[in-house]
């Protein structure tokens, strides 16, 4: 179970999230769909503290952290049972497909290098990839790339998968490979956060759509109401603009 309550994040004085209120219980797949510079990113930074909070309480599992008294061991903690995709896939140039997915198993997971090969060579098999495994990212197509990128966050076993418009930096040609992997990834009642712009896959996939709008919630709710009867003006006007 995930419990985010009273989440607040701002920037000098302006505040970006503004007491983010959010529940997601075990294998629901979130989708959070919202304009530009809304808090999406900084929503799911703050949620493995990659942006420190300045108030409100994040529980995963068994982890629960507290933003104003949080200490070192808790946030670790907490970084154990996320894992993140990253938009412009984050991926280390001067390392192949398999080293990318062994650096966190071995470094943060302290796991011996032969296991973590193993899993490395497994979840690129997962992926499709097992044939680049010795390759490096400049050879790898944008589409490949962020598909090491989901094997990487995928390898980690985290409780919480978060997603950050994982296809929005791809050439149109990529972009149905890596949701196809993300549906795969989704089978595994993998407890997912998306944000994404692809309105057709939030659709499909999504168990709960929250609209964020100014750093808070404003609408949430199964995707044939966000979609098909969407209730705020301003969700009715943003859906009037991305559809
Ligand atoms: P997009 O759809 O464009 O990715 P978003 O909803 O993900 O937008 P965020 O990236 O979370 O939006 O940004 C929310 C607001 O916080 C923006 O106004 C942004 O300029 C501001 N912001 C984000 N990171 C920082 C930072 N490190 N320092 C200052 N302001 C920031
Ligand atoms: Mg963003």
């Amino acid at each position: 179970m995930i419990n985010i309550s009273g989440l607040t994040k701002h920037f000098g004085g302006t505040p970006v999230l503004d007491g983010i209120d959010l529940q997601i219980a075990d294998g629901e797949r979130m989708v959070v769909i919202g304009p530009s510079g809304t808090g999406k990113s900084t929503l799911l930074r703050c949620l493995n503290f990659l942006d420190v909070p300045q108030a409100g309480q994040i529980t995963v599992g068994d982890v629960t952290v507290d933003a104003a008294k949080a200490r070192k061991a808790d946030v670790l903690a907490l970084r154990q049972r996320t894992a993140m995709v990253f938009q412009n896939y984050a991926l280390f140039a001067n390392k192949t497909a398999k080293q990318n997915i062994m650096e966190a198993l071995v470094t943060v997971q302290k796991r011996p290098k032969a296991e973590a090969e193993e899993r490395a060579l497994s979840v690129l098999a997962e992926t499709g990839l097992a044939d680049k495994a010795d390759s490096y990212p400049a050879a790898l197509s944008g589409g490949q790339q962020q598909r090491v990128g989901i094997g990487r966050a995928m390898a980690l076993g985290a409780e919480l998968m978060l997603f950050d418009e994982p296809t929005s930096a791809l050439d149109p040609e990529w972009v149905g490979e890596v949701l196809d992997l993300m549906r795969a990834v989704a089978e595994r009642k993998q407890t997912m956060l998306i944000v994404t712009h692809e309105m057709q896959f939030a659709r499909e996939i999504a168990d709960r759509v929250i609209f964020m709008d100014g750093g808070k919630i404003v609408e949430s709710g199964p995707p044939s109401q966000i979609f098909s009867s969407p209730q705020d003006a301003r969700l009715q006007k943003f859906l009037k603009r991305v559809e």
